[in-house]
């Protein structure tokens, strides 16, 4: 049976099955050149450039000189993201709505029906991204500014109702200037029909993905636009519930540069994140595929993964061009991401990495982590050298050249797509998340990234997450839990953020939500404490079915620095106070506070010893990163198989113990 695992996919089926994908892809464009309208250049209205027009076109009707994005009519969308003639329109032809009389109205619809060839301000229907099916819809600016009367509000709701009831995902572009006033307050109703609609689908489990266009205002944004379970938006869109100018006589006020634009609502927390065009497909493919992983978990397939035999010459696989174009702004040179890692180094002989069978695996795993290293001598210091002393542990832990989660999450996943926000506030660059795939399979992963460097510790607030950060976690952890995805997290905090800002907004409420609906999920939660895991910051994101610290991380009530300072006024003590805390991977495990330790040391053949004083670097991770990975693999493998009231109560019964 391992056999076939291996043999599942050959390089050349692989190839093969690349250049039919490429051929699509080349049929796609040629179907999107061949639907240029007339002329041969054409002005940007950004920037004043006139350009060839075909070379907009293959460039995505994106300016070539200043890379303004064009606004796109809705046949065109189509051919952009979906597969070759997969798209059926539904619900074409409704009659015309005119409920108050409104004079000249229906003139002015019927024009912009022969001038567009559209029968509304959206189309609907469904179709397939490389062979998967959904629901899609395209509103369209050109007609009527893609005001929402009736007649849109029932095309967007019938797609939305037929697609809960044949269990589709549905996609939908927004492009909106707002509620169609000629139809007064049926146009308003639409806001609560829309809505209503995508609340049922929602709770059928199934994936909304809003993506926002230029422009996406008014009536819209406050309804169906901002329920994405994913809200994507292209770069430079105007997306505002008010309009500027109606903001402007407001407030009597000049509105600043960038104001309302996709990128100001990435940074206050409200789109997941912006696409490149060229890239839009392949992340509505991704994230189509991510939410069926509660539908076919094959978690087992895992473990047979992670217990096959090693050979010497195999390798992770490369960064994929998905990879790098998703990459997280957190920029790691590739050298460091250790992704030419093999797996030699490091590796579980198959028999020890076997996975406790059944659900009382709890004791196991327990002593097969934290006294059973990995190849017998790893988790004790060589010879002669002294095993680092809490304080010492402490310093290996904060320090610098330790790798931070973003360099784990390079390392172990084959492709991760950041998500940003916590849909209230703003995008807390101290915690990172999002969905990322393992082998195949879909988990979410959260963590808490530490900075290198003033820049980017200005960015990460040297991973003290605020109250937004710990938002956005439980955004993504019920996100996850929605669609059957297993949570990941990487714990590497001093401590929450201590601020009047953070007070502010309620830093005891974001972190009390947190243990709070974590204790519900019915999805598995892995915590691995990396670097620091600092009091109420860290159990935030340590509410989990299983918690494991690397051999120098710490866990800890508070910092011993703020231990000596409360109980012995004397900040200086905090050497001492480290020796009494029990904050230590052995002193937790012996304690019953996590399940395990993954060592760092014995990295590569030369510095097996020189590791245990230092702790793990970027430059020696691959070791840990691969053991790390086997924990992953084998925790995903046990509680895959589970259902979730079992891994809930398993986490209950955890917590309950203390
Ligand atoms: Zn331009």
């Amino acid at each position: 049976m391992r056999k076939d695992l291996f043999k599942k996919t050959p390089e050349v089926k692989a190839r093969q099955s690349e250049y039919r994908r490429l051929a699509k892809e080349e049929a796609r464009l040629r179907d999107i050149r061949a639907q240029v309208p007339d002329g041969l250049f054409r002005k940007c209205e950004a920037c004043g450039e006139i350009s060839d027009t075909e070379d907009i076109i293959s460039g995505y009707h994106i300016c070539p000189a200043c890379g303004h994005y064009f606004r796109i009519p809705p046949h065109v969308r189509l051919s952009m993201i979906l597969d070759r003639d997969s798209f059926t329109e539904w619900d074409t032809g409704l009659a015309q709505s005119d409920p108050l009389r409104f004079p000249g109205y229906p003139a002015k619809v019927a024009a912009r029906r022969a001038a567009t060839g559209l029968d509304e301000a959206v189309i609907t229907g469904c179709g397939t991204i490389q062979d998967e099916r959904t629901a899609v819809g395209v509103m369209a600016s050109e007609f009527l500014m893609g005001s929402m009367g009736e007649i849109v509000g029932e095309k967007i709701t019938r797609m939305v109702e037929r697609a809960t009831k044949e269990r589709l995902p549905v996609i939908l572009f927004c492009c909106s200037g707002g509620a169609r006033m000629q139809e007064g307050m049926i146009s308003l109703m639409q806001m609560a029909k829309t809505a209503q609609a995508i609340k049922r689908h929602s709770e059928a489990g199934l994936l909304y993905v809003s993506v926002l266009t230029d422009p996406t205002t008014g009536g819209v944004t406050a309804s169906f636009a901002m329920l994405g379970d994913v809200i994507l938006a292209e770069s430079g869109a105007l997306i505002g519930f008010a309009g500027p100018r109606v903001i402007e006589q407001t407030i009597g006020q000049k509105l600043p540069e960038g104001f309302q634009s996709a990128e100001f609502l990435e940074e206050h927390g409200f789109v997941d994140r912006i696409v490149k065009r060229s890239r839009l497909r392949q992340t509505l493919l991704f994230l189509l595929k991510s939410a069926k992983s509660g539908q076919d978990p094959d978690w087992a397939a895992l473990d047979a993964e992670l217990v096959r035999p090693i050979r010497a010459d195999e390798a992770v696989p490369e960064i994929t061009e998905e990879r790098n174009a998703n990459e997280p702004n957190g920029k790691i040179p590739a050298s460091e991401s250790g992704m030419e890692l093999t797996r030699e180094s490091g590796s579980n002989p198959p028999d020890s990495a076997a996975p406790a069978s059944g659900i009382d695996s709890s004791a196991g795993t327990c002593a097969e982590d934290g006294t059973v290293s990995d190849n017998g001598k790893q988790d004790a210091p060589e010879a002669g050298q002294e095993e680092p002393a809490a304080w010492e542990r402490v310093q290996i832990a904060r320090s610098l050249d330790r790798p931070t989660s973003l360099h784990y999450i390079r390392s172990l996943f084959d492709r991760f797509l950041e998500l940003h926000g916590d849909r209230a506030y703003a995008d807390d660059g101290a915690i990172v998340g999002g969905i990322a795939e393992l082998s195949g399979r879909y988990v979410t992963v959260i963590a808490q990234q530490k900075g290198r460097g003033i820049k980017e510790n200005k960015k990460r607030n040297y991973g003290m997450p605020k109250p937004e950060g710990y938002r956005k976690a439980l955004r993504l952890m019920k996100q996850a839990d929605k669609f059957g995805r297993p949570v990941i997290c990487f714990v590497d905090t001093p401590g929450a953020y201590c601020g009047i800002d953070a007070e502010e907004r309620g830093q005891g409420e974001a972190i009390a939500s947190c243990l709070y609906e974590m204790s519900g999920l019915r999805v598995p939660v892995l915590t691995v404490v990396i670097g620091e895991g600092g009091s109420g910051g860290a159990l935030a994101m340590a509410v989990s079915n299983e918690v494991y610290l690397l051999e120098n991380a710490t866990y800890s009530i508070l910092s011993p620095e703020g231990f000596a300072s409360i109980l012995w006024k004397d900040k200086k003590k905090a050497r001492e106070a480290a020796g009494l805390m029990k904050i230590t991977a052995k002193e937790l495990l012996e304690l019953g506070i996590i399940d395990g330790i993954i060592p760092e040391s014995g990295e590569d053949s030369e510095g097996a010893g020189e590791n245990v004083l230092r702790g793990v670097t970027t430059d020696t991770m691959e070791g840990t990163a691969m053991r790390i990975k086997e924990r992953m693999l084998s925790f995903l493998a046990r509680y895959g198989a589970m259902d979730g009231d079992t891994i809930c109560e398993l986490r209950y019964e955890r917590f309950r113990k203390y």
